[in-house]
């Protein structure tokens, strides 16, 4: 199988499960046990995958809150700062492209009084600055924008939304799961209060990510959602993932080190890509294409039925512009968000190419998608 579907999830780096197996096994310690030497090494190695994790983001060290990914940071993101809030915002500014970690507890909390307000993208999936303008207010406690979609790869302009926010008094929180460790990420320039990162998104394990909050838990009036044993300054209850924070740890280190060469590699392989799709068959591209992620490709084939396509190319691991939630497929709401018709989401497949492609995967992808489309033309979808 060539996998192809690196927004989904990465493989983990052999780097990185090397880096972690002494903590499945001799290195076993409770960080938070440090009277005796077995807790205080895992503690040290905490301290260190801590330290590479900020390092990663510009961020201090007591500024990285360990939770169990991208969708547990979104939820005390959001939620925390609606407990610690004293009620008098009652709003809360997002996005209609956000991953379903962030609009799924939106559609909760507007049925708790809380008012969601969607910031319209244009066809390219990019905040429109104009409305943004006027949308975002002094009655907004929160406004959380993704930087990058793990659907369309789209960028945002982050601080521009980030300096309305402030302009307002509000916090600004973004879901950077796609973004950090494939773009440049620093909090202090982009200006961000609180940021989400999952680690199986840049080349670490599933089950742990990272909340980025200025200033540390201590400084921000945010509340715990679960209360334990005040682990990770008292906002995360809980022991802790240690062989996944090592793992987490050493992906932000490769990360660092690769970020900059890497994209230019995927992206060279990303344009090869394009470049021969679009001299051949019918395809339209969708996202940003002058600000996107370098691995992402969304691509409609008029006229021709994604899953089926997909399901031809079984050697492949792609994914398509529809979600089967309740059995019958639904068109993806990031494309429908962007314009597309129903007709050419589900014409729609996703490439995410990563950190473990090579041409010749490319070359054997290409060439198998123009057997299947040839194959599925005039089957209509
Ligand atoms: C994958 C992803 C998430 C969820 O992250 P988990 O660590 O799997 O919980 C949230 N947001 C975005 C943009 C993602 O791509």
């Amino acid at each position: 199988m060539i996998y192809l579907d690196n927004h989904a999830t990465t493989p983990c780096d052999p780097k990185v499960i090397e880096a972690m197996l002494p903590f499945f096994g001799e290195t076993f310690g409770n960080p938070s046990s440090t009277i005796h030497e077995a807790g205080r090494r895992a503690d040290n190695a905490v301290k260190h995958a801590r330290q590479q994790v900020a390092d990663l983001i510009g961020a201090k060290t007591k500024e990285i809150i360990f939770t169990s990914g991208a969708t547990e940071s979104n939820n005390i993101a959001i939620q925390g700062l609606i407990k610690g809030s004293n009620g008098s915002r009652r709003q809360i500014v997002t996005t209609p492209i956000e991953h379903k970690a962030l609009l799924n507890q939106c559609k909760v909390l507007s049925k708790e009084d809380w008012e969601i307000v969607y910031l319209p993208v244009d066809r390219m999936g990019t905040v429109d600055l104009y409305e943004a303008k006027k949308l975002i207010t002094s009655n907004a406690l929160v406004v959380s924008v993704q930087i990058a979609s793990n659907e369309i790869g789209t960028i945002q302009p982050i601080g521009e939304i980030a300096k309305l926010t402030y302009e307002n008094g509000a916090y600004f929180h973004s879901d950077a799961a796609q973004a950090v460790g494939k773009i440049p990420v620093d909090v202090n320039q982009m200006g961000v209060d609180l940021l989400s990162i999952s680690a199986h998104k840049m080349y670490g394990p599933k089950g742990i990510g990272a909340l980025y909050v200025r200033g540390g838990a201590y400084a921000m009036p945010i509340k715990p959602l679960v209360h334990g044993g005040e682990q990770e300054f008292n906002l995360r209850s809980g022991t802790l993932n240690v062989p996944g924070i090592v793992g987490f740890g050493k992906a932000s280190e490769l990360c660092k080190e690769y970020l900059v060469e890497e994209s230019e590699q995927i992206g060279a392989l990303r344009d090869f890509l394009e470049d021969k799709l679009m001299e051949s068959v019918d395809v339209q591209r969708n996202g940003n294409l002058e600000n996107r992620l370098s691995g992402n490709c969304s691509f409609t084939f008029p006229g021709i039925d994604a899953e089926a396509l997909i399901v031809n190319m079984a050697d492949f691991a792609i994914s398509s512009g529809s979600a089967c939630t309740s059995g019958a497929p639904e068109p993806s709401y990031v494309l429908e968000a962007i314009g597309l018709s129903r007709e050419e989401a589900f014409s729609t497949i996703r490439i995410g190419l990563g950190r473990f492609n090579s041409n010749e995967d490319i070359k054997e992808f290409i060439i198998e998608l123009f057997s299947s489309l040839g194959k599925l033309a005039g089957i209509a979808p």
